[in-house]
């Protein structure tokens, strides 16, 4: 039986492994920034936003009952409707079955819920960066000091799982293919521009789609709409531009940033104060959106030397409940690697 298994990556994926894993194994999580990953929140002036993932997605199943059993508590949910624009700025209705949340302190609160649930130790602001397969165990390289597992989940984004494995001192004939299909993965990068405003905006959705991909503003979400987030009488609005833009835009400086985007959000929402935002904010997420997967198969040969791979681009789209799915996933393979029962 294992005595000790390290996650490395504590996003919604990473604290999905360490949930799934069974309680009587010692689970470390090892986290290089912050936990919650692209479940990122920012405070400021009495408000929250989420300026990486908007909200979690949930349909009507399994994994819905699993999210409010473990984070009910840590749960908001979103119950404005997401409405569609198309190329000339015309606003629709769009037909949709799910449900929405955030974290009331922020949507990492949920990473937090699930890892809390899990209990493992957990360690911010430490990178592994590197890996060696030794006499049954794997030795994991921190900072110059070097930690023993029985066990290993990578649930590090695409382009860190391919260093890591490219590198790693361990022979495995997958090991060198799962490299390159991670390192292949293509990812779209997405400019996030935070505009807020001492006044309400007065519309019927929490938020706005493109039905265009390649559009400039290709979402908008209204923090207000989440409840708890901004304060009554205000509007953080949360803008996420299209890849296009993102390229054509790279140099530019961040105020010149949010200050366009201000100016483009007006007349598509309607409203022309919305040019003039009281502060703002912008982050860039390099490799924000995964597209593409390698085969399970690929992944489940890596079992066998009690190493599981997680993360969106596992499971092939950039979106948080999968990334969830494919951490609990991982964590109850490698149960049953061991003979073990999985949580779930
Ligand atoms: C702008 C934007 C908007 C989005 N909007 C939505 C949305 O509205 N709804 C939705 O469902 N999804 C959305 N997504 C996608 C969603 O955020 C991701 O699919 C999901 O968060 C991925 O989780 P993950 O655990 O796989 O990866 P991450 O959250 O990236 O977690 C991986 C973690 O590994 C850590 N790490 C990396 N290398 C190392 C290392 N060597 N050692 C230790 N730790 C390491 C990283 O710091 C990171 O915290 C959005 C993404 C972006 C960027």
């Amino acid at each position: 039986m294992p005595r000790s298994i390290c996650v490395v990556g504590g996003g919604i994926a990473g604290a999905g492994a360490a949930f799934a894993l069974p309680d009587a194994v010692d689970v470390t999580v090892l986290e290089s920034e912050a936990i919650g990953g692209r479940l990122a929140s920012r405070h400021r002036e009495g408000c929250i936003y989420d300026h990486g993932a908007d909200h979690l997605r949930l349909a009507a199943d399994d994994r819905t009952d699993l999210v409010r059993r473990v984070a009910g508590e840590a749960l908001v949910e979103i119950t404005a409707p997401i409405h569609q624009f198309d190329a000339e700025g015309t606003i629709t209705d769009r037909p949709d079955e799910f449900t929405r949340w955030s974290g009331a302190n922020g949507i990492d609160e949920i990473v937090w819920a699930f890892l809390e649930a899990a209990d493992p130790a957990i360690e911010e602001g430490t990178t592994v960066t590197g890996l060696a397969r030794r006499d049954d165990e794997w030795v994991v390289s921190v900072a110059g000091d070097r930690r023993r597992f029985d066990a290993v989940v990578l649930a590090t984004p695409a382009a860190a799982t391919a260093v890591l494995l490219e590198a790693a001192d361990w022979e495995a004939s997958g090991r060198r293919r799962l490299a390159e299909v991670a390192g292949d993965v293509p990812h779209r990068t997405v400019d996030v521009v935070a505009l807020h405003y001492p006044f309400a905006v007065e519309v019927p959705y929490y938020g706005l789609v493109s039905v265009e991909r390649a559009s400039d503003v290709v979402w908008v979400g209204r923090q207000e709409c989440k409840p708890g987030h901004v304060p009554a009488g205000e509007s953080l609005l949360m803008v996420q531009l299209g890849a296009l833009w993102s390229a054509a835009n790279a140099g530019a400086r961040a105020q010149e940033t949010a200050l366009e985007v201000a100016h483009r959000i007006a007349p598509l929402v309607g409203d022309d104060r919305l040019r003039e935002p009281d502060w703002w904010d912008h982050h860039r997420w390099g490799r924000g959106l995964p597209a593409g997967r390698p085969e399970d198969s690929l992944c489940d040969r890596t079992l066998e030397d009690a190493l599981a791979v997680a993360g969106d681009w596992v499971a092939g789209v950039g979106q948080a409940h999968a990334a969830l799915d494919s951490g609990l996933t991982a964590g109850r393979k490698l149960a049953e690697h061991f003979g073990l029962e999985s949580t779930v």
